[in-house]
């Protein structure tokens, strides 16, 4: 079957075959991997990705591209790939046992059953009404994932129990009208910076958000998880507040994040609807929509695809909101510090991801500070990550926000951490695996911030 045939069967599945549609479609779906040298491969799957028939996990790129394949779809779309390689057709193996590998290419199936692992996870929503969660009541915890509702309303407790340190600010609204919160967490003066005249330097700001896109919800539970340690005062922060204010955004993408609770967990662009006579699909990958060299390589005209770029640099009321907060604050904040929370893959990067030929000017000092934060990482749990920048290590992607921050912002260190794991959960990280990824991720941020030299004024 060619692929512009998968394309009219497959485009928009979700707004074609509705819920019932769609559950069918991931109760009988699995996660292969696709390991290869080929760029034939390579490129036959980026054009999959681009067109937005294949929910590839990640970009393709030649240290393993996982792509979502129902069971209906597997063969014909494994041909289709298999056919641009040597090899043709007849090399077609699909077993989780035995994979096809050979030189140059290597297939096999990482997740046999994503609809077991949706079940698997304790708290999640996929098969339950949003009315049966339980409010947080103020509280949160971390051996779960929460709903929207949940963390704002803890985010808006907390900002009435510490009005000292925490202003609870919103920055703007989403495609749907709900509020996009930044936490700013900052120590009152002390008594001795009270009483002098002159700061002996001045504190920098610290931006931190997560959940740009909706499934990667282990990034929530870290960024809340930061503020509470700084809130809390507890040791794992010591010392951070002396010289920083932080804002942090655990939702950055409220909509997607909304709708991957109540229908679609594996849902990741914001939820604009985009619809002409031809085609109705959902979704702006806010993570190309940010404005420095947007429209390169790496992210999708297609509206349907998983990573389309919006129709220009900032289109998107979520991303405006980010870009507009920041230029207002230009010249009472200082920015010392960028971290985006990504998963999966379990890597620390810097910016460019528009570009591989040119480095940031500061790479050897991002890459020094970033090395830091691994090492103190992997010191809590013993999780490996690796450094580099985002280009090299993964994929092109053009239109990050990472590379906005350092491009325009003008900031030095601005990394997108991808955390755990590197493909046996993927996006569905289990429960029980949130305490040590908040803990550890922390631990890294931290450090490297501490490594960040003073400025004096
Ligand atoms: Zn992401």
């Amino acid at each position: 079957m060619h692929i512009s045939t998968f394309a009219t069967k497959l485009i928009n599945r979700e707004s074609l075959t509705g819920r019932n549609g769609l559950a069918l479609f991931i109760n009988s779906s699995r996660v292969y991997r696709i390991v290869t040298n080929s760029s034939a491969v390579l490129s036959s799957l980026a054009e999959l990705y681009d067109s937005g028939i294949l929910d590839i996990w990640g970009m393709p790129s030649r240290t393993g591209t996982d792509i979502l394949i129902s069971s209906q779809e597997e063969e014909s779309i494994l041909m289709s790939i298999l056919s641009s390689t040597d090899r043709g057709k007849s090399d077609l193996m699909i077993n989780s046992s035995s994979p096809n590998s050979g030189d140059n290419f290597l297939l096999k199936v990482i997740i046999p059953n994503v609809k077991k692992l949706l079940d698997q996870q304790d708290q999640h929503q996929y098969n339950h009404p949003p009315s049966r969660v339980k409010s947080s009541g103020g509280f949160l915890t971390w051996n779960e994932y929460h709903p929207l509702e949940t963390i704002t309303e803890w985010m808006e407790n907390l900002a009435k129990f510490y009005p000292e340190t925490t202003t609870l600010i919103k920055i703007g609204e989403s495609w749907e009208g709900l509020p996009m919160h930044l936490m700013k967490i900052s120590a009152p003066p002390s008594e001795k910076e009270h009483n002098s005249t002159q700061k002996s330097f001045q504190k920098r700001g610290v931006f931190i958000d997560a959940t740009i896109h909706a499934r990667e919800w282990v990034t929530t539970s870290v960024a809340t998880w930061v503020i509470k340690e700084l809130v809390t005062d507890s040791p794992s922060g010591q010392g951070l507040l002396d010289r920083y204010d932080f804002y942090i955004a655990p939702i950055l993408n409220p909509d997607g994040y909304r709708h991957s609770w109540k229908l679609n967990r594996l849902w990741r662009k914001s939820r604009r609807s985009i619809s002409n006579w031809l085609i109705a699909c959902r979704g702006v990958d806010l993570n190309r929509n940010f404005g420095h060299e947007w429209g390169g390589q790496g992210a999708s005209r297609s509206s349907c695809s998983s990573s389309y770029r919006g129709n220009a640099a900032f289109s998107e009321p979520e991303t405006r909101a980010v870009k507009e907060w920041v230029e207002k604050m230009k010249g009472e904040v200082d920015w010392a510090a960028y971290f985006t929370l990504h998963s999966y893959g379990q890597k620390w990067m810097t910016p460019w991801g528009y570009t591989n030929t040119v480095l940031p000017r500061d790479y050897r000092e991002m890459i020094r500070v970033a090395r830091i934060g691994t090492r103190a990482l992997r010191a809590v749990h013993g999780t490996e990550y690796e450094v580099g920048s985002s280009s090299d290590m993964l994929y092109l992607a053009a239109g990050g926000s990472d590379d906005w921050w350092t491009g325009v912002v003008g900031v030095t260190y601005s990394y997108t951490l991808e955390l755990r794991d590197t493909g046996l959960w993927g996006f569905l990280l289990p429960s029980s695996q949130i305490q040590d990824t908040v803990e550890e991720t922390w631990a890294g941020i931290a450090a490297s911030l501490k490594a960040i030299p003073t400025r004096l004024v």
